[in-house]
């Protein structure tokens, strides 16, 4: 297992840009259905941004490569989903400030700021069908882990049955919410983006 360090969260980066890529169609599918469409193909943009920008520019430190893509999606990302996601990793690169490599409690602080950048900044709580349905079990899952590579497993573990679990509620806030209880029986899109993006955290941990 890699060390949690500056190649890994390159990588994680550049693995999350592929798995997203590899749902685009998903992920707008998904969207069609309770909002308008667009998340798989707004995901794709900002993740390739920040791909093409590490082709041209590596990032130098953990910390750094978080904010490179914090930038790169808000920037890019547009809709709700951009300055939600661009929030979180911004958070997340505070959180971890100089720390060379992450153990478990680092992991679980790092996703803890993401989680709380996004409700700081979108509002929603558990249960209102959003991302944060993903983001906050996995906070919950991570705080346990006894190396960062644990805790990153048990939060992609639980960010895929938060998503999951997205199906039957109706949502509250976002898009979405316009829908009322026509939003009920489809899959969250930010929850599933979020799944993703964590699961590649977890892939990225293979050198
Ligand atoms: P838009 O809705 O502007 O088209 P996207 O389709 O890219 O943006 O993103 C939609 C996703 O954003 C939703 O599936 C949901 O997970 C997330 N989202 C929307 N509003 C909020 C909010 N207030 N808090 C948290 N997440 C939200
Ligand atoms: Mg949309
Ligand atoms: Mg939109």
């Amino acid at each position: 297992m890699a060390a949690l360090d500056t190649a890994w969260a390159e990588r994680w980066l550049r693995e999350s840009a592929r798995v997203i890529a590899e749902h685009r169609q998903e992920l707008i599918d998904l969207d069609r259905a309770i909002g308008d469409g667009d998340h798989g193909e707004n995901m794709d943009r900002g993740f390739a941004a920040i791909v093409a920008k590490f082709d041209e520019e590596p990032p130098a430190s953990l910390a750094g490569a978080l904010k490179m893509a914090a930038m790169m999606l808000m920037s890019k990302v547009g809709g709700a989903a951009g300055p939600l996601y661009g929030t979180a990793f911004l958070r997340a690169s505070t959180a971890i400030g100089d720390a060379e490599a992450l153990d478990g409690p680092a992991v679980a602080r790092m996703l803890a700021a993401g989680r709380d950048g996004i409700v700081a900044r979108g509002k929603a709580g558990p249960g209102d069908k959003t991302m944060v349905d993903a983001w906050t079990p996995a906070v919950d899952a991570a705080a346990g882990g006894a190396d960062g590579h644990a805790a990153l497993s048990a939060a992609a573990d639980a960010a895929e049955a938060g998503a999951q679990a997205t199906k039957p509620l109706v949502a509250r806030k976002g898009r979405a919410s316009y829908l009322g209880q026509r939003s009920a029986g489809h899959l969250d899109p930010g929850a599933v983006s979020t799944a993703l993006i964590l699961r590649a955290a977890v892939t990225a941990t293979a050198e």
